[in-house]
C-alpha cells in the first residue's frame, strides 16, 4: 500500500485546480500527493459530451489556474478543445495523473488518523482526500409509471450522441426536463426530428436581465445554504434561470420552446397525461440532470439526515479530511476553479496540525 499526504479522487476541473494548488504549495505529485481517475484520457467529463457541443457553444467556461486557454477553434467539439487542454495541462505543471484507476471506496484506515483509498490498482493511504468525482457518471433517470412498457428508444442526456442519430431523425421525440441541455438538445433535434415535444415538471424560467457577478454569486449563495444545511445540492441552473440566447429567443418564437406539463405515464407508443390526453413517441430523451458522484464515500457515512452531506467551505463537517469540490455549490468552471484552491488551503492546516500533535507527541515520548 502507498502511504501519500493527499489523494485527490477525479482529473475533472476540480482536480486539476486542486493538484495545481497542492503542487504550488511545494506537495511533490506522485510522491506526496496522487491524483486518480477512471477516464480513459484527460478531460473529465468533457470528454465524453456530444460532438455537437462545440467550444463556441459552451457559455462562461474558465481556464483553469495558471494557464490560458487560448486560440481553440470555436467550430471544434468541446469534447476535443477542454481534452487536449487538459492534457496539455497536466504536462505543463507534471501533474501526474493515473488513469485509468477507479476509486472503488474510501474508508477510515484504523491507523494514524489515516484514510484508506481502495482502488482498481491497489490501496491507498492519506491523511486527506480531496474528492473531485463530478456528477456525469450519474445520470439521473426519474422513474415513471410504463417504461418498461414503452417500444421506442429512452436515452439520457449522458447518451446523447447529436441530433443525427437514428433515434431522431425523422422520429417523433420528446425531451423531458427543464435545464440548459434540454433546450440545446431540441433546437438541435428540432432541424432533424418530424416533431417534438418539451416536457417539464415546473415551468422553465428564462432569464432577460443582465447576469453579471453579482447575479452568480447571489445564485451560488443559494445552493451554498442548502449544502451548508446538510441538504442535498440543486443545479446552480435552478436558481439561474436558463440563459436567453438570440437562438433560443428565436426556438420560442417558432414553437420549439413552447413547454408542456410532465405527463404521467409512458404508454407502447408515446406519452400520456394525468387527464388521459396522450401524444405519440418514438423516442423519449431524459435531459432530467445528474447527482454528485459520492457512493464510493459510503463507509465513512458522511450523509446528514437531510440526505445531503454537510459542508463548511469545501471540507465535510463529519470528518474534515474530506473535501468536496466541484460538489454543489462549486459544480461550474469557476467554482470548481475556487473550490480546489480553498481545499488545499484548508488540507494545509490540516496536515500542519497533525504535525504539530505528532511532535509535541514525540516529545512527550522522548
Ligand atoms: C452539458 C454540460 C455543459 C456544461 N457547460 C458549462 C459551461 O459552459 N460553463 C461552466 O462553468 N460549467 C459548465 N458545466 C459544468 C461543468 O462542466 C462542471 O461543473 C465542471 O467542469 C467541473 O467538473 P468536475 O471536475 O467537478 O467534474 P468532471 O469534469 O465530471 O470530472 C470528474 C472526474 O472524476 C472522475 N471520476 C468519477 N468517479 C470516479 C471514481 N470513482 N474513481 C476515479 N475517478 C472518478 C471522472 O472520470 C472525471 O474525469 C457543464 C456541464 C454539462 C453537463
Amino acid at each position: 500500500m502507498d502511504n501519500v499526504a493527499v489523494v485527490v479522487v477525479g482529473a475533472g476541473q476540480a482536480g486539476l485546480s486542486s493538484a495545481y494548488h497542492l503542487r504550488r504549495s511545494g506537495f511533490e505529485p506522485g510522491v506526496d500527493f496522487v491524483v486518480l481517475d477512471h477516464a480513459p484520457a484527460p478531460g473529465g467529463a468533457w470528454q465524453f459530451r456530444w460532438p455537437t457541443l462545440t467550444y463556441g457553444r459552451v457559455h462562461g467556461m474558465h481556464a483553469l489556474p495558471g494557464m490560458e486557454l487560448t486560440g481553440a477553434d470555436p467550430e471544434r467539439p468541446s469534447s476535443k478543445v477542454i481534452g487536449e487542454y487538459f492534457a496539455a495541462y497536466e504536462r505543463a505543471f507534471d501533474l501526474r495523473v493515473r488513469r485509468p484507476v477507479d476509486v472503488r471506496e474510501v474508508r477510515d484506515a484504523g491507523w494514524g488518523g489515516r484514510l484508506l483509498v481502495r482502488t482498481s490498482e491497489g490501496d491507498w493511504a492519506a491523511q486527506a482526500v480531496i474528492n473531485a468525482t463530478g456528477t456525469w457518471d450519474r445520470p439521473f433517470w426519474p422513474r415513471i409509471p410504463g417504461q418498461e412498457v414503452f417500444r421506442g428508444r429512452q436515452l439520457h442526456t449522458a447518451q446523447y450522441p447529436g441530433p443525427r442519430a437514428d433515434a431522431f431523425v425523422g422520429k417523433r421525440v420528446v425531451v423531458v426536463g427543464g435545464g440548459t441541455s434540454a433546450v440545446q438538445h431540441l433546437m438541435e433535434i428540432a432541424e432533424v426530428a418530424t416533431e417534438t415535444l418539451w416536457v417539464t415538471r415546473r415551468p422553465p424560467l428564462f432569464r432577460t436581465g443582465s447576469f453579471g457577478e453579482e447575479e452568480g454569486r447571489a445564485a451560488v449563495a443559494l445552493v451554498e445554504e442548502r449544502v451548508r444545511e446538510g441538504l442535498p445540492p440543486r443545479s446552480v441552473v435552478s436558481v439561474t434561470g436558463l440563459p436567453m440566447t438570440e437562438q433560443v429567443r428565436r426556438a420560442r418564437e417558432s414553437g420549439v420552446l413552447e413547454r408542456h406539463p410532465m405527463f404521467a405515464r409512458l404508454t407502447e407508443d408515446g406519452v400520456e397525461w394525468a387527464d388521459g390526453s396522450r401524444a405519440p413517441a418514438d423516442t423519449v430523451l431524459w435531459a432530467t440532470g445528474f447527482r454528485p458522484v459520492i457512493d464510493h464515500l459510503a463507509p465513512l457515512r458522511l450523509r446528514e439526515a437531510g440526505g445531503g452531506i454537510r459542508l463548511e467551505g469545501t471540507r465535510v463537517t463529519r470528518d474534515p479530511r474530506v473535501h468536496l469540490v466541484g460538489y454543489g455549490p462549486s459544480a461550474s468552471t469557476i467554482g470548481a476553479n475556487r473550490a480546489g484552491r480553498s481545499a488545499v488551503r484548508d488540507v494545509r492546516a490540516l496536515l500542519a496540525a497533525a504535525q504539530r500533535q505528532e511532535s509535541a507527541g514525540s516529545a512527550s515520548a522522548g
